[in-house]
């Protein structure tokens, strides 16, 4: 299982899962040009993905969507809130419903959606696994705080695509309005440095091989800001691992088998 991730952050969210011949879309969060562009900056044709599955319906997420399904004819994945939320973008797609904790399976990949704590309708992470190989990978962003359900459902994956959006303290002395500050930091909102870094240390095991720091903010965080905080919680263990953070104006991967440490960066 290979994964790459096409741009991260409050000005659009993209990540490409492949297994074998199977290749789904996690959200679809740039315009459907830029996204056509990334796809084919990494070799993948973009009618050749077989599912668009949606964490929730916020534009940095769906902006892509009413085009790529018209295009691409990509089925739609996503909750029911989320689908709701979606409205008239999902106008002629092909749907699915899918709920927290009820796996389904897209070609090669088993899927799990579980929930999480977001200011959306009914917002989900994704755990996908291999049918083929086993190998397992989580995708969790945009998330306020770290449940008991998100906490089991991100055990034993080998890639982990996880939020790292502010440091607590630039996020507090820095230019956001205060209910800005307050909706950012607080439990539906987005996860911090520091939660990012006590949510990795439940999900250490042998076989976890990279970390991807995802969703950082361009104004109350920076890479080195986030990959320092992992690393200082990451250093205190026993992790062999990999740590790279997704930039949110460029391509970066493949992870998993076959990508080299950290992947490969394209910029636009
Ligand atoms: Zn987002
Ligand atoms: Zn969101």
């Amino acid at each position: 299982m290979r994964l790459w991730m096409l741009g991260s952050g409050s000005k659009g969210n993209a990540v490409l899962v492949e297994s074998g011949d199977t290749r789904v879309l996690v959200d679809a969060g740039f315009s459907a040009r830029r996204l056509a562009e990334r796809l084919t900056a990494i070799g993948i044709a973009p009618a050749s993905v077989q599912a668009l599955l949606l964490t929730h319906e916020h534009s940095d997420h769906v902006s892509a969507v009413q085009r790529a399904v018209k295009r691409w004819k990509w089925p739609v994945h996503a909750t029911e809130g989320t689908l709701r939320g979606a409205g008239e973008l999902l106008e002629g797609a092909s749907t699915h419903v899918i709920a927290r904790g009820v796996p389904f399976t897209v070609g090669d990949l088993r899927i799990e959606p579980f929930g999480t704590s977001h200011d959306a309708a009914d917002p989900v992470g994704f755990v996908a696994t291999s049918v083929c190989s086993g190998a397992r990978t989580a995708v969790v962003t945009d998330l306020g705080c770290v449940t008991d359900e998100v906490r089991t459902a991100v055990q034993r994956v080998d890639v982990l695509v996880l939020e790292s959006n502010h440091d607590e303290g630039l996020l507090e002395s820095g230019p956001y309005p205060w209910h800005l500050k307050r909706r950012v930091g607080g439990k539906h909102g987005h996860l911090s440095n520091r939660a990012a870094g006590e949510l990795s240390m439940h999900c250490l095991h042998k076989g976890l091989k990279q970390i991807v720091l995802a969703h950082l903010s361009e104004t109350n965080n920076s890479p080195a800001v986030a990959h320092e905080s992992m690393q200082r919680v990451l250093r205190r263990t026993r992790y062999k691992g990999e740590l790279a953070v997704a930039p949110q104006h460029g391509v970066v991967g493949p992870f998993g088998d076959g990508g080299g440490p950290g992947g490969q960066l394209t910029l636009f």
